[in-house]
């Protein structure tokens, strides 16, 4: 049996980052649809569940690898901005930003100096604005 299952997976795509995402949007409509009882989200889950599994069997590993990678770099991209936006959050309370009039860099400064002289770090610019 194992053996079969070898044979019949090999050359084809199986299980890759993007496929275990969709096969948990799969759970998640799933569940939404019982929770709901509208049969759009279970109907979105066949969808997507056909989906994954023709991408799991397919033959074509090329095309597959690419949507894959695709996705791992969308992914990776959405955790970089969340991972700023949450260091922004934390820096709030300490911190004013401020966007450079010259070349819209981002520029950092420490609250509670009153009006202040702020140098841009990329272009030079001076500017003053409270702090
Ligand atoms: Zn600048």
């Amino acid at each position: 049996m194992r053996e079969k299952l070898y044979r019949f997976m090999s050359g084809r795509n199986g299980m890759d980052e993007l496929s275990r995402m969709e096969s948990w949007l799969v759970l998640i409509l799933l569940l939404a649809g019982v929770l709901t009882r509208l049969g759009i989200f279970t109907v979105l889950a066949l969808i997507l569940m056909i989906h994954m599994y023709f991408r799991v069997f397919s033959k074509n590993t090329a095309k597959r690898y690419e949507e894959n990678q695709r996705y791992v770099n969308f992914r990776y991209g959405r955790t970089v901005q969340w991972n700023r936006a949450k260091k922004h959050m934390g820096q709030m309370k300490t911190h004013r930003f401020y966007r450079c009039p010259a070349c819209k860099q981002k520029v950092r400064v420490p609250r509670g100096h009153g009006r202040i002289e702020i140098s841009c770090p990329k272009c030079r610019e001076k500017f003053i604005r409270r702090s």
